[in-house]
C-alpha cells in the first residue's frame, strides 16, 4: 500500500494547482486521474480571470499561461461588459486560454515539481479513521494517507462516499455544446434569443463549428443526441444548416449545487467536486483554482503541526455575504450615492427611515418627506442650527428629533451617528453636521435658493 501525506483524487485544473501547493509546501502528494493524459473530450473553459493570473504569478508561472493566451477584457454583467483595464493590477484583463491548454501547463509545472500523478486508475472508495484514510483504486489498489482531498468533478465520488449533500437550485435552463461540421454557412457569431444567448463560431482552419445553443424545453442528465442539437438549430437560427459528424456533443444547464460542508474528518473537497453552476460568466475552473490556493497552505500547516485542524474549518467557513449585499443594494437602488463631495458616508445618500422622536411625538423619517420638501433635522442641542436657518423657513422644514437606535446603510453597514443632517426632497442627504456648523448657510444656498434676507448672513 503506497503512503503519502495527502491523495488528491481528479488531475482536473483544481487537483493540479492543489497539488503544487502541497507540494511547494513540502507535503508529500499524490494524484490519482482515471484520465490517462491531460487531453479533454470538448472545449471546457476558455479563460482565466484576473486574480487566477494574480496567484499563479504569486507562483512564478503566469508566464507560461500568458504566452499562450491572448490577454483580453472579458468581465461582464449580464450583457453589460465590465472593462477592468483600470484596476489596480498588473493583470488587469482576462486570458483567453482553452482550459485543454491550462490544464497540460498545470500538469507540466507538476512533472518539475515531480509530483507524482497515478494516471488511469480510478478511486472507487475510501474509509478514513484517527490516523488516516485509506483509498481504494479500481482494480484492487488502496493507498494510505493522512488527508484525502476530492477534486474530481460534479459527479466527485468522494462526495458521494463522504455523504456530503449537494444541495440544489433546479436548472431553469439547458444549452446544447458541440462541436459538428455544418453543410451550409450559418450566420457565425452570438445570437440573443428569447430564451437565453445561442452562439456559432469557427473551429481552427473553420471547417468544424462550435456551437451553442439554447434548447427549447429545460433537458437534464440524458445524454443529448445530434437530432436534439439539429432540432435546437431550427428552434434557434429556422434551420440545422446540415449539422453532421459532431466530433463532442455535450449539455450544460444554469444548475446550482453547493456542497453542504467542505470536509468530513480527513477527506475535503475542492473545485467542482464543492461546487458547480453555469458556466456562464467563466468562473468555476477559477473557482477551483482559488479552492486549491486557499486549502493547500491550511493544509501544509495543519501535516507539519503548526496549526491545527480547526484552520481547516476557515476553508469553508468564510461565507461571503459582502457580494450579495453590495449587488443586492444595487439592483434595489438602496445604494445610489450622488457625489455631493467628501465627508460623512450620509452624503449624498438616501436618508434611512427612521423612527424619530418629535415635540409632536414619534415620527418616522419618510412621514416628514410627505409633502416634499426639504427637511432640516438637528439631533443635537435643541434650536442650535435655528438661527443659521431661519432665512430658509419658508422652504425648509425645521426640526428637533432624538434617536437612539443604530444608523446603519444598506451594504454599507453601520455609520457614525450625525449630529444634524440636511434632507432634500427627494430624501437624498445634503449635508451632515460635521466639525463646521455653518457649511448649512452654504449647503442651503446651494440647494434650495439664496436666503431670504441677506442680512442673516454670518
Ligand atoms: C461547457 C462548459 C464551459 C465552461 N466554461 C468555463 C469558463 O469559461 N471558465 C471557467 O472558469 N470554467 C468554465 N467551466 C467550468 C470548468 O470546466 C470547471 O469548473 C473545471 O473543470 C473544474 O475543475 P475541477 O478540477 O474541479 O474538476 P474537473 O475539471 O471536472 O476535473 C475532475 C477530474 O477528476 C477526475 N476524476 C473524476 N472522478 C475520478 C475518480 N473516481 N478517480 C480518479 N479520477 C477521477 C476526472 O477525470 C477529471 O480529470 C465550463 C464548464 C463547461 C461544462
Amino acid at each position: 500500500m503506497g503512503e503519502h501525506e495527502v491523495v488528491i483524487v481528479g488531475g482536473g485544473p483544481t487537483g493540479l494547482m492543489l497539488a503544487a501547493e502541497l507540494s511547494l509546501a513540502g507535503v508529500d502528494v499524490v494524484i490519482v486521474e482515471r484520465r490517462p493524459n491531460q487531453d479533454l473530450a470538448g472545449s471546457r473553459a476558455r479563460g482565466l480571470h484576473a486574480r487566477t493570473i494574480e496567484v499563479l504569478d504569486q507562483r512564478g508561472v503566469a508566464d507560461r499561461f500568458l504566452c499562450q493566451g491572448k490577454a483580453m477584457q472579458v468581465a461582464g454583467f449580464g450583457h453589460c461588459p465590465l472593462d477592468i483595464s483600470d484596476f489596480p493590477t498588473r493583470h488587469n484583463y482576462g486570458l483567453a486560454l482553452m482550459q485543454q491548454e491550462t490544464e497540460r501547463t498545470l500538469a507540466a509545472w507538476l512533472d518539475e515539481l515531480a509530483v507524482p500523478v497515478r494516471r488511469d486508475r480510478e478511486v472507487t472508495g475510501f474509509s478514513q479513521d484517527d490516523e488516516g484514510v485509506t483509498v481504494n483504486l479500481a482494480g484492487g489498489d488502496s493507498l494510505r494517507a493522512r488527508y484525502l482531498v476530492g477534486c474530481d468533478g460534479g459527479r466527485s465520488v468522494t462526495r458521494k462516499m463522504a455523504g456530503i449533500d449537494f444541495a440544489a437550485w433546479d436548472a431553469s435552463v439547458s444549452y446544447l455544446i458541440a462541436e459538428v461540421e455544418l453543410t451550409s454557412e450559418p450566420p457565425w457569431g452570438i445570437r440573443t434569443g428569447d430564451r437565453g444567448t445561442n452562439a456559432i463560431g469557427k473551429v481552427g482552419d473553420g471547417e468544424r463549428a462550435s456551437v451553442v445553443l439554447v434548447e427549447p424545453e429545460v433537458r437534464e442528465g440524458d445524454e443529448p443526441g445530434l437530432d436534439q442539437l439539429r432540432a435546437a438549430l431550427v428552434a434557434a437560427y429556422g434551420s440545422d444548416f446540415g449539422a453532421h459528424n459532431p466530433t463532442w456533443l455535450s449539455r450544460f444547464t444554469d444548475m446550482a449545487r453547493q456542497a453542504v460542508s467542505y470536509r468530513e474528518g480527513r477527506v475535503l473537497l475542492a473545485g467542482d467536486a464543492a461546487h458547480v453552476h453555469s458556466p456562464v460568466g467563466g468562473q468555476g475552473l477559477n473557482l477551483g483554482v482559488q479552492d486549491a490556493v486557499n486549502l493547500g497552505w491550511k493544509l501544509a500547516q495543519v501535516l507539519r503541526g503548526m496549526s491545527p485542524e480547526s484552520l481547516l474549518d476557515t476553508y469553508q467557513a468564510l461565507k461571503m455575504d459582502e457580494p450579495r449585499k453590495r449587488y443586492a443594494a444595487m439592483m434595489s437602488g438602496l445604494d445610489i450615492h450622488y457625489d455631493l463631495g467628501a465627508g460623512h458616508p450620509l452624503l449624498g445618500r438616501r436618508m434611512p427611515d427612521l423612527d424619530l422622536i418629535t415635540d409632536g411625538g414619534p415620527r418616522r423619517v419618510f412621514t416628514l418627506l410627505h409633502q416634499a420638501r426639504p427637511v432640516l433635522l438637528n439631533f443635537g442641542r435643541p434650536g442650535v442650527l435655528d438661527s443659521l436657518s431661519a432665512p430658509w423657513a419658508d422652504r425648509v422644514r425645521r426640526l428637533d428629533v432624538r434617536y437612539s437606535g443604530s444608523w446603519e446603510l444598506p451594504a454599507m453597514g453601520p455609520v457614525p451617528a450625525p449630529t444634524a443632517v440636511l434632507i432634500r426632497p427627494d430624501g437624498h442627504v445634503a449635508w451632515v453636521e460635521d466639525a463646521n456648523p455653518q457649511g448649512i448657510f452654504e449647503a442651503l444656498g446651494v440647494w434650495f435658493g439664496p436666503p431670504a434676507s441677506s442680512s442673516l448672513r454670518p
